[in-house]
């Protein structure tokens, strides 16, 4: 299996779906880095940890769906960083490592739901993330050789 999982790259635009208008923005990876996951990597809702340049190294959510720009033929990598930064960091390198699953993509009856569904994720992937095992990777010397 192939988590945990270390990649990082270039945030891009994504093209404005508004999850900076949901309160939930989703700094998204080039082609490049969505290209090189391993097969065994399904779609779906992901926990783990994330930096952007050199900063800190925070609590992420990443999603990983069937990109519509592409009708839905390429993967696309979106990942929210639960904390909340002054500017947007697009062009930046972001490094990330994909720690766990929680569930697979869903589409919901309603923007309440999906924003709920979302909230959830985030609640369960800050315990998740707690754990010994799992925190321990937030000191990994991915995230310090950055340079
Ligand atoms: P886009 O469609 O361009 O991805 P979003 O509404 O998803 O637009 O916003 C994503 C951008 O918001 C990121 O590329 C980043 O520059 C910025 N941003 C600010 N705070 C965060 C955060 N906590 N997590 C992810 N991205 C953030
Ligand atoms: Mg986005």
């Amino acid at each position: 299996k192939s988590l945990p999982y270390f990649c990082r790259g270039e945030v891009i635009r994504g093209f404005g779906r508004g999850s900076k208008e949901l309160g939930i923005p989703t700094a998204n990876f080039p082609d490049s880095v969505v290209d090189n996951l391993p097969a065994d990597i399904s779609t779906g809702i992901y926990y783990g940890w994330a930096c952007v340049g050199n900063g800190d190294v925070y609590k992420m959510v990443m999603s990983i769906g069937w990109n519509p720009y592409y009708k839905n033929t390429k993967k696309s990598m979106e990942t929210h960083i639960i904390h909340k930064f002054k500017e947007d960091f697009y062009g930046e390198m972001l490094s990330v490592v994909m720690v766990g699953y929680i569930r697979s993509e869903k589409s919901y009856p309603s923007l309440e739901d999906l924003i709920a569904a979302i909230n959830s994720d985030i609640e369960q992937a800050k315990v998740m993330l707690d754990l010994p095992e799992n925190s321990k990777l937030k000191e990994d010397n991915f995230f310090t050789s950055t340079s």
